[in-house]
């Protein structure tokens, strides 16, 4: 603890720090912070930080409403965009209860907790995310509107694509993060993006995730336009997907190496877990009622369930070209969704099919638009869940899920969905209007 806050302090010093933000993630894997002032960081760091825990998304369950933030000094970072002087630095924080204990419900615990179970059976995960998002203007109170900044498409260039130079602010921004962008361009959609960056430990990357929408969010603001994660804004546009790169190492041995489409056993069997249970992670990956309007809008989103290598459009696809290391491409999720628990999922679902020796499905070799010209394939082929209802259902009925964030934090989890769900389709949805209202 001393060498943490000798550490800390020299951090505040050379960096003349004034602001500290306290970060944790919530439930539904929105960015939470408490702000402190640079003097009361060794008090944070000896004693933590107590805050109200009854209005936080999936918190109020806890034993106490008090909760204390611990700050993980590895994690200290200056945030750019605030002034040169009088910085403001953010730490993500640990979360127990005033007696010591961990709070078992925090998302970055569970994933902690996984891949502490999978390095004690030998795996280290990495994972990266191809994070997509639109940019859209604003209105004159400075509100979001659904807009398009631009009417450019896939890899257009300036001056159609009119989100360049927020682009290339929302990299410089993240470099001075730490970040390694990979790269970055216009996506299909109008006033789409994508901006990806170079792998991680899960931890590290699901953390990068977390960091990356903020940046994102307040870059775009800071340029007048509105950035938005949100799965499906606009109906005839592509949805905004968050591909998950997964790689697993033994002993330093790539398990997804593969040559001439030659896949390892244990690469199989891990494919296998994850298909096993990905109609009920998709209730965490796809977490917004929105979510489903992207995985059945077509426009290169998944829908079906099923593994292929090269550039089709399936649920899981293997790059045939290894780049600089072995890899599958979960295509479900998007940016919507807790990091930290959809990493967990993924981890615990392929290493269950590991242990169980998991049989993989034979390859999907149709494209999602031969699936549905095909009447034999509709039928044979399963798809994903295409409601947030279905999802929480499948979800319910799948006990690696309920075990990987605990029997408690899932109830809390579906109960705060089926909530949201209800809202929805209680609604009267303008489609309902225009579709029956002369008819009926
Ligand atoms: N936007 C597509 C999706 O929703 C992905 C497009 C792409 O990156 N090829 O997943
Ligand atoms: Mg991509
Ligand atoms: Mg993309
Ligand atoms: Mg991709």
């Amino acid at each position: 603890l001393a060498k943490n806050i000798i550490e800390a302090m020299k951090f505040i010093e050379a960096n003349d720090v004034k602001f500290i933000r306290l970060q944790f993630c919530d439930l539904f894997g929105q960015n939470r912070n408490i702000a402190i002032t640079a003097m009361q960081i060794e008090r944070a760091l000896a004693n933590g930080i107590p805050f109200d825990a009854s209005l936080v998304v999936g918190f109020s369950e806890s034993r106490y409403t008090d909760l204390i933030l611990h700050p993980d000094i590895s994690t200290m970072q200056l945030l750019p965009w605030r002034p040169q002087q009088g910085k403001v630095a953010r730490i993500l924080c640990d979360i127990r209860y005033p007696n010591g204990d961990i709070f078992e419900a925090d998302s970055r615990y569970i994933l902690k907790e996984t891949i502490k179970r999978a390095r004690d059976l030998g795996y280290q995960f990495n994972t990266s995310a191809e994070c997509e998002f639109y940019l859209f203007k604003q209105d004159e109170n400075g509100d979001p509107t659904t807009i398009p900044t631009d009417q450019a498409g896939y890899f257009d260039l300036a001056p159609y694509d009119r989100g360049e130079n927020t682009r290339r602010e929302i990299c410089l921004t993240l470099e001075d993060m730490g970040f390694e962008i990979e790269s970055s361009r216009h996506e299909a959609g109008r006033g789409q993006h994508e901006i990806d960056f170079k792998h991680d430990d899960a931890l590290s990357a699901a953390d990068k995730i977390m960091t990356f929408k903020t940046v994102v969010k307040t870059v775009a603001q800071r340029n007048g336009v509105h950035a938005s994660f949100l799965p499906k804004p606009l109906m005839e546009e592509p949805g905004s997907g968050m591909h998950i790169h997964v790689s697993l190492l033994k002993n330093g041995q790539d398990i997804f190496e593969n040559r001439d489409g030659v896949l390892s056993t244990e690469a199989k069997y891990f494919m296998a877990g994850v298909l096993a249970h990905v109609k009920g992670m998709t209730a965490i990956a796809n977490p917004l009622v929105n979510s489903y309007k992207r995985l059945t809008g077509g426009k290169e989103a998944p829908r079906h369930i099923g593994w292929g290598f090269g550039n089709r459009s399936p649920l899981i696809r293997i790059p045939l070209e290894a780049d600089e290391y072995y890899r599958f491409e979960l295509r479900g999720p998007d940016p919507t969704c807790n990091p930290y628990l959809t990493f967990a999922i993924i981890l615990a679902a392929g290493l269950e099919g590991i242990d169980k020796q998991l049989v993989l499905m034979d390859e999907l070799k149709l494209d999602e638009e031969e699936i549905t010209r095909d009447p034999m394939a509709v039928q044979n082929i399963q798809e994903l869940p295409i409601t947030l209802m279905e999802a929480l259902t499948e979800m319910d009925a799948d006990p690696l899920i309920k075990n990987v964030l605990g029997e408690n934090l899932a109830a809390k989890y579906i109960e705060l969905k089926t909530a949201e769900w209800m809202d929805y389709i209680k609604t009267v949805h303008p489609w309902e209007i225009e579709r029956y209202l002369l008819t009926y």
